[in-house]
């Protein structure tokens, strides 16, 4: 059944791709030239209702479903991957968390600052030492002041957005030692004193994310507390499901672009005499490409309509976001392939996207991540 989409997801779908075209596609070359953040684009996001996408009207969202989301994401990926990203980053990691786990004071303080576009959101769980083994968390959350507060101190890598967050989910040890038992998320204004951005992470893709490292030694009331205290990796967990659907979305845009690309080329381009879409070889790369994005599309709205029903579905997210990382991928080198040197050019689209994709294999869980994750479910 979650084959068909409805009218009104259909309707959505098409006013996002609009969007993507008018809005997002043209500014595509200069964010990743520039790698300035794109706060003026994601304004303009947030005006459709892009920011907070699932979250509840009550607190300033779209309060759409999770495949609205994921489709919007995908069209969003299509014109501009480090656009996708940042999106995902504010909704699923961020947005979602705050609605799923914050009190109401604070949904009220942030939701609608996010939902608004006014800030974006960013999460800042990896450390130096805490990649892919994400629970060994080295910065560590004091109580202080007899429990009103704690003391956040440590270095987190890698963190989207951090270049103009409003408000930023910081995971820290109130246990230390004790791993993913010992884990509590603070909710941190991005303006907090203490916070240090070290410079932007120069990075091959997705540039213009706002990505950076940041040295904390910050103080927070103890109502900043996201959760209950040493629960906060399950809340990290909880959010990277959903984001890990929008990272698969994100990937098959990028994908599809990827293919569109390949396609136009092969049309125009003649060699032999002929338009190189003539030769089998460049066909089966076509066709290839296009079944292997079109198998992990389904696997990404099986994820998303797992998610819409409220179950957190962790191995269908994680097979969403290995298939369609992984198709997509591919699609990027096939395309590369078929336009040859004039994609290999600096500058070109298909040289962009090839850059791109790659990081849909590493955030938010490596491959190896979601494939210890998918097994581990069949082994139980
Ligand atoms: C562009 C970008 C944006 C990011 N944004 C954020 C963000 O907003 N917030 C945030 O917290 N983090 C962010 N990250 C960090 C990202 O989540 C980590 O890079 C990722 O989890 C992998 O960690 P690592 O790079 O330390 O690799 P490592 O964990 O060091 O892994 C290195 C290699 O070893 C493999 N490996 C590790 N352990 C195992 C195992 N047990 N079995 C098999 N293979 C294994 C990995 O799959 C990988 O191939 C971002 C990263 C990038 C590149």
């Amino acid at each position: 059944m979650f084959l068909d989409l409805t009218p009104q997801q259909i309707a959505f779908r098409d006013e996002v791709a609009r969007f993507a075209r008018d809005v997002v596609a043209p500014r595509a070359a200069t964010i990743d030239s520039t790698g300035e953040f794109p706060s003026d684009v994601i304004r303009a996001a947030a005006s459709l209702g892009l920011l907070g996408m699932t979250v509840s009207t009550t607190w300033g969202g779209a309060g759409r479903d999770y495949l609205s989301y994921a489709l919007a994401i995908e069209s969003i990926g299509r014109a501009s991957a480090t656009v996708a990203t940042s999106l995902a980053v504010t909704n699923s990691l961020v947005a979602e968390l705050v609605e799923h786990a914050g009190t109401d004071a604070q949904r009220d303080r942030w939701l609608r600052q996010l939902t608004r576009g006014d800030t974006v959101g960013a999460f800042a769980l990896s450390e130096a030492g805490a990649g892919t083994d994400a629970a060994n968390q080295q910065t560590t959350a004091t109580r202080i002041d007899g429990g009103a507060a704690y003391r956040l101190a440590g270095r987190k890598v890698w963190v989207a957005n951090a270049a103009a967050a409003g408000v930023m989910i910081v995971f820290a040890a109130t246990q230390p030692g004790r791993r993913g038992q010992g884990v509590s998320a603070f909710l941190v204004p991005g303006d907090a004193p203490g916070i240090v951005r070290k410079a932007l992470d120069d990075s091959l893709g997705v540039r213009g994310l706002g990505c950076m490292d940041l040295d904390l030694d910050v103080t927070v009331g103890a109502d900043q507390l996201l959760g209950e205290v040493d629960r906060g990796f399950a809340l990290a967990m909880w959010a990277l499901q959903g984001g890990r659907v929008a990272i698969a979305a994100q990937a098959l845009g990028i994908g599809q672009a990827a293919l569109d690309e390949a396609i136009a080329h092969a049309r125009t381009r003649e060699q032999f005499g002929r338009p190189i879409a003539q030769f089998e070889a460049i066909q089966w790369m076509i066709a290839d490409a296009a079944t292997e994005l079109d198998a992990a599309r389904m696997l990404m709205w099986k994820a998303a309509s797992v998610k819409a029903r409220g179950e957190t579905g962790a191995v269908e997210s994680s097979m969403a976001k290995l298939a369609a990382s992984e198709a997509a991928h591919h699609a990027a080198d096939k395309a590369m392939q078929v336009l040859a040197s004039a994609g290999y050019r600096r500058g070109s689209v298909v040289e962009r996207l090839f850059r791109d994709v790659r990081a849909t294999e590493i955030y938010q869980g490596t491959s190896e991540a979601q494939r210890m994750i998918i097994a581990k479910h069949l082994s139980r």
